[in-house]
């Protein structure tokens, strides 16, 4: 996939679609596009496909945007509770350009969507679009209630599962195009480990629209070389060991929630049933996020502070932090390290960052990820150290250069 990222698929032009395109020389992107749409159908049982947005926010601008009029009612779950900013967060050209109506999670129902509120909501503001899909939502979602609601009011549906596509993919989570929902998109490169991008899924009937939404309603060339290694990262996506990969991310979530909750930390909704979690910092250890997160940061740890339902708190001083279990998985880490990595966490935070623990948990941290090192990363350092400092990989050093951990 790195390879395509850098080859000549870079430079071509490619305006238009397979067959239909403003430029020559189009032999070859003409097959790998069919083939990255035909793969994306067959992965995630779609009838149509378009594999050009340029990332995940375009990719829901096209659907918004091709599917809508300007001032149109979209009915999307709410930023602090896990909606994402292309949600109609009122700071996104989409909030101002439609009327986002939005809607909460209940933390007195183990943080379910509340769907008796929901269609209360879509009775009074008659939505043209329902959409649910979220970033920090630690649970799977119903979409046949989704999709019952949106009938009641003649609605579309569409569902934005950018974050865990490759869960669906993976065949671990509920895929929303099998309730019979009109569009999904997602990105290729969170779950799905794919290059950056997105893909849009839908029915047939709405094919036309949201191809001429993409091209040219909102975007010019596609990146041919990103399509390629899309091609590539769907095929992967379809195999015995993705599947096994994607369960394996949501039994690491699920053991590292455990030991967090072990140790005393408070997780929204009390768990997880996907890949992230969110901690709630202030209720657990009184720190915020921001400072959770340069705490983590010198330890080792990368995690991002987060906002939590209703948060009163301000955007980059929000109340928790945001962890999720895909990346360290790709490494190989497995329950052992969910629970020294739960460790790490609580103790770093639960000290408040104190210089001795944090270099002790640092020194700890770096020689658990030396065990685990990033493939296909020779250069990295970690610790200052180089990443290829493990025996696990002594003997493959040259060897299994042309493969990383995700087969890319
Ligand atoms: C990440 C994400 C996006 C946007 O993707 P970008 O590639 O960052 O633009 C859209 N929707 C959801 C739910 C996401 O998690």
């Amino acid at each position: 996939m790195l390879e395509l990222l850098g080859s000549v698929f870079t430079n071509k032009y490619s305006e238009g679609y397979p067959g239909r395109r403003y430029y020559g020389g189009q032999e070859f992107t003409d097959q790998i596009e069919n083939l990255a749409r035909q793969r994306a159908c067959a992965l995630f049982r779609a009838e149509h496909a378009n594999v050009q947005p340029l990332s995940g926010s375009p990719m829901n601008q096209a659907v918004y945007l091709g599917l809508l009029q300007p001032g149109d009612t979209i009915l999307a779950m709410d930023l602090s509770h896990g909606g994402h900013l292309t949600h109609g967060a009122p700071v996104s050209h989409m909030g101002r350009l439609f009327n986002f109506a939005r809607y909460k999670t209940q933390p007195s129902n183990g943080g379910a969507i509340d769907f008796d509120e929901l269609r209360a909501m879509a009775g009074h503001v008659r939505p043209k679009l329902v959409l649910c899909g979220y970033s920090s939502y630690p649970r799977d979602l119903d979409y046949a209630s989704f999709k019952s609601i949106a009938d009641e009011v003649g609605a579309l549906t569409m569902a934005d599962v950018s974050h865990y596509g490759g869960l669906i993919a993976g065949n671990a989570l509920r895929n929303p195009l099998d309730a019979g929902f009109d569009v999904m998109t997602t990105t290729s490169h969170k779950t799905l480990r794919g290059p950056r991008g997105g893909i849009v899924l839908c029915r047939r009937e709405f094919a036309g629209k949201i191809d001429a939404s993409v091209f040219p309603g909102l975007q010019g060339g596609p990146h041919m070389n990103v399509v390629a290694g899309t091609a590539v990262t769907l095929k992967k996506a379809s195999t015995p060991d993705f599947h096994a990969y994607a369960r394996l991310v949501m039994r690491n979530a699920k053991v590292l929630a455990e030991a967090l909750m072990e140790r005393g930390m408070t997780l929204i909704t009390g768990g997880t049933d996907n890949h992230m979690m969110v901690v709630d910092t202030v209720a657990s250890v009184g720190l915020d996020g921001g400072a959770a997160e340069n705490i983590l940061d010198a330890v080792g740890i990368t995690a991002n502070k987060q906002i939590i339902p209703d948060d009163p708190r301000p955007p980059l001083k929000p109340s928790g932090i945001r962890l999720g279990t895909p990346a360290a998985t790709t490494r190989g880490m497995g329950e052992p390290e969910m629970r020294l990595i739960a460790e790490f966490i609580a103790e770093s935070l639960r000290s408040k960052g104190d210089a001795a623990v944090v270099k002790r948990l640092r020194s700890n941290s770096v020689e658990m990820c030396l065990r685990f090192p990033r493939s296909g990363d020779r250069a990295a350092l970690i610790g200052g150290r180089p990443a290829f400092r493990s025996s696990r990989h002594s003997a493959g050093r040259e060897g299994s250069r042309g493969k990383d951990r995700n087969g890319n």
